[in-house]
């Protein structure tokens, strides 16, 4: 094993961008260990923050760090161009002078030394480091899940191994009614597949979103030819060599020329882990996205971090949590008192349905649902409706659906419910009272 003071990009690094860097800085290196939009919005605050030292940013993937959203969406329907992924320009890193080295794994941390270990053999210094090791998709545990022909999707590789399956004539079983399974299922039937969407629950979404929201998008697959099969889970995937048929629990046989499997990602926490430090659920940060360890930080998909407004702790799988914890992080490394307390936000784009959700509500934490606008489709479209789940007249989340200029009072209608300050329910209800009034001090209660 080579003890590397320094951080040359190995000759073969195909971005070998950043600087030389010499022994006198590499005791105030920081070290980002995953090139996903976390540790890329790490490395991109602390330089707005200006952090002057040497920043490196090991990816085990062959690409600068990019964007995950559209692999199931415009990447699989309309084939967008891989760099329109990336977060920041190729030529970024060597602009700001940030070492990224891509197509390496860090395969551990040696904690006493402050010591970074590639797979590779080079041993990185840091005086901070940032573990933004992002997910790995779930594997199905049942016979024929090794076939071919049967994917999941999380990378750039997984969507172009996907996108020219998803043929006009293809029967394509989609296993897991979650966000990942819906959103290809759209894409697949805008490609004009046959599609099958199997999912253990009565409604995909139904863990998330509870029966009366989840039932929106179900109408919505059914009513673009998606065939749901509900309430049953797979038995085995048959084929010669390739997917042929997969066999539910209860006997049915489904013709397959693609399996798409989404029921779930793991967190990557073995580096975590076999490092000593503490992991729950994820890495275990405080509000800041500190580790058991006082040099070392957790953002993204894997920080189980203290939220501050919501008084408990969270991880959170979504886009938004990996850009903000990301820059939270940084500003913690730089010593900043910084907090990632923002409320938890997400969105999707299926069909002709554009939503946002933001806002946090453990399954079954409500007493009431509450549709502002209709509730089923309208003419056969999706109408602007929002959903809001309440608890004591408190709204503690709400989902807007086709309706895009109430983000900030949603958010304050959600602080506020958070706050324990609730709202006239009835008055929420109907579209023609405006959503900021709902605010005012309340002399009609
Ligand atoms: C197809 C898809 C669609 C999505 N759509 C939406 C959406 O519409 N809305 C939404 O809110 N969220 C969406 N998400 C979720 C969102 O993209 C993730 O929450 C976000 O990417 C998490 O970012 P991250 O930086 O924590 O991790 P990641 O993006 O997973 O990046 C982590 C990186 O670290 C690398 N890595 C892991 N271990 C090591 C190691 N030991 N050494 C070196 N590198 C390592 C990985 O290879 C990976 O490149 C989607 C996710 C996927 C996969």
């Amino acid at each position: 094993m080579t003890d590397l003071p320094a951080t040359h990009p190995p000759a073969t690094n195909p971005h070998p961008t950043g600087p030389h860097v010499t022994d006198q800085f590499v005791t105030d290196q920081f070290v980002i260990v995953g090139g996903g939009l976390a540790g890329a919005t790490a490395a991109r605050t602390l330089r707005e923050e200006g952090f002057a030292g040497p920043i490196l940013l090991v990816g085990e993937e062959p690409h600068p760090p990019y964007e995950r959203p559209p692999l199931s969406k415009a990447y699989l329907t309309s084939g967008s161009d891989r760099e329109s992924l990336f977060v920041q320009s190729a030529e970024w890193y060597s602009e700001h002078e940030v070492t990224l080295l891509t197509g390496v794994r860090v395969t551990a941390i040696d904690r006493s030394a402050h010591v970074v270990v590639t797979g590779d053999g080079m041993r990185l210094r840091y005086a901070k480091l940032l573990l933004a090791t992002g997910s790995t998709p779930r594997s199905l545990p049942v016979p024929g899940a090794d076939l071919d022909g049967v994917l999941s999707l999380r990378t750039i590789a997984d969507a172009e191994r996907l996108a020219p399956r998803l043929a006009a004539d293809a029967d394509v079983v989609v296993i897991g009614g979650g966000w990942i399974g819906l959103e290809v299922a759209a894409a697949a039937r805008q490609r004009g597949a046959r599609v099958t969407v199997v999912e253990t629950t009565t409604l995909p979404l139904q863990r998330v979103l509870g029966r009366e929201a989840a039932q929106i998008f179900a109408d919505l697959h059914r009513a673009h030819g998606v065939h749901l099969m509900t309430g049953r889970s797979v038995r085995e995937l048959r084929g010669h060599g390739r997917v042929e048929s997969v066999v539910l629990t209860d006997g049915t046989s489904l013709r397959a020329d693609l399996v798409v499997v989404g029921i779930g990602v793991w967190p990557a926490v073995d580096l975590a882990v076999e490092a000593g430090l503490t992991v729950r659920d994820g890495v275990v940060t405080d509000a800041s996205l500190r580790t058991s360890d006082p040099d070392i930080f957790a953002a993204g998909d894997i920080a189980e971090f203290d939220h501050p407004r919501l008084g408990r702790t969270l991880r959170v799988e979504h886009w938004a949590n990996a850009r903000d914890s990301g820059a939270v992080a940084a500003r913690a490394m730089l010593g900043q008192p910084a907090v990632h307390d923002a409320m938890p936000y997400f969105y999707t784009d299926q069909y002709d349905l554009g939503m946002e959700y933001r806002g946090y509500v453990e399954p079954g934490g409500y007493d009431r649902v509450v549709f502002r606008g209709p509730k089923g489709l309208v003419d056969g479209k999706t109408p602007q409706v929002m959903v809001f789940w309440t608890r004591q007249a408190c709204v503690l989340a709400a989902m807007n659906v086709n309706c895009w200029d109430d983000g900030p009072v949603l958010e304050r209608l959600v602080d506020a419910g958070h706050n324990g300050v609730g709202v006239d329910l009835d008055r929420l209800a109907d579209p023609t009272v405006p959503l900021d009034s709902l605010l005012d001090p309340l002399p009609h209660r």
